[in-house]
């Protein structure tokens, strides 16, 4: 049993932190939100990110974007102050390369970046995928309490590496989706089924997770956001953020993902048109609408 903060709490910290809970842990949670912290049955709700954090072999973060990371581990009264200094702190919000390693660097404690993959559905089930940077002996602590609400913990590298590789990540699965759903448009262009694409595709070297698990047609694949009507899943509008931080990085450091660019402005326009709310694989009918040169 290990003594865990958990700050964060929503649609997947929430569910995160019921599962070391569950698991047996002493658990203290803060959120902004006081239903948030009401809905971690069986934890202790703290006053604040620092309350939180005192006493704790463990202080996870699942918050939305860098700044707030920052804020909440550098800030005054935050929780590098207020962790006892053994404390490994773990983030598995997904945030930039830069902030994690700042952070990693001025907080003083064992530092881990641990990103995952999987969604809300992984994060309920505890079958999440960590992707995990910082020190050896750190990710040794840790790796037994990720374990449990996760499948696969991958140690990446050292601070900054599991967010470079959610970044490259889901860059990949932006990049693949699209181009599925473009050739799902131009088949049926052709006069080319669904299903003889994807029968023909998925056994041969146009395969891929976005045709084979998440196809972005109705029917091939029965569980996919397709078939209820693009409901996400893995919204369009965290696509964007994902894609936006893989792009960033890019650009800072002088490296050319033309195609990486190139879905992140479609993600941008699908989503400027209503689509954030939307499964990322509703995309296709974005491109549906676009007009061919
Ligand atoms: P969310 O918006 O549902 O939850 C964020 C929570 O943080 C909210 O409950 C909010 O009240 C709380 N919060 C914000 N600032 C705070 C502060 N200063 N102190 C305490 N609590 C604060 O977001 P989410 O979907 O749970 O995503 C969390 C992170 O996980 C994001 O970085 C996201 O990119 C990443 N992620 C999300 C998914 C997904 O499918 N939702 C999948 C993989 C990764």
């Amino acid at each position: 049993m290990a003594r865990i903060g958990f700050i964060g709490l929503g649609n997947m910290g929430g569910p995160m932190a019921r599962n070391l809970v569950k698991a047996g842990h002493a658990v203290a949670c803060f959120d902004l939100s006081a239903a948030a912290m009401a809905a971690v049955t069986g934890a202790r709700a703290a006053g604040s990110a620092a309350e939180a954090a005192a006493g704790a072999d463990f202080v996870i973060t699942m918050l939305p974007a860098g700044q707030h990371v920052r804020d909440a581990v550098l800030g005054a009264g935050g929780i590098a102050a207020s962790s006892p200094p053994d404390a490994v702190l773990i983030d598995c919000s997904t945030i930039d390369v830069a902030t994690a390693r700042a952070v990693a660097e001025g907080c003083g404690r064992a530092f881990l970046d641990a990103p995952v993959s999987g969604g809300v559905m992984g994060a309920e089930g505890a079958t999440l995928t960590f992707m995990v940077g910082g020190e050896d002996s750190a990710f040794a602590k840790a790796a037994p309490i990720l374990q449990q609400m996760g499948r696969a913990v991958i140690h990446c590298g050292g601070a900054g590496a599991g967010q470079a590789a959610k970044a490259c990540n889901n860059m990949m699965l932006a990049a693949t989706m699209i181009v599925t759903a473009e050739a799902f448009v131009l088949a049926e262009s052709l006069g080319l089924s669904h299903q003889a694409l994807f029968d023909v595709a998925s056994r041969s070297s146009g395969q891929s997770w976005s045709l084979t698990t998440y196809c972005p047609v109705p029917g091939p694949v029965p569980g996919s956001p397709a078939n209820r009507g693009y409901q996400p899943g893995f919204s369009a509008a965290l696509m964007l953020k994902d894609l936006g931080l893989a792009v960033g990085a890019a650009e800072a450091g002088g490296v050319a993902t033309p195609v990486g660019a190139r879905a992140l402005d479609l993600y941008k326009a699908f989503v400027e048109q209503g689509g954030g709310g939307r499964d990322f694989s509703g995309i296709i009918d974005h491109l549906r609408q676009a007009k061919g040169g």
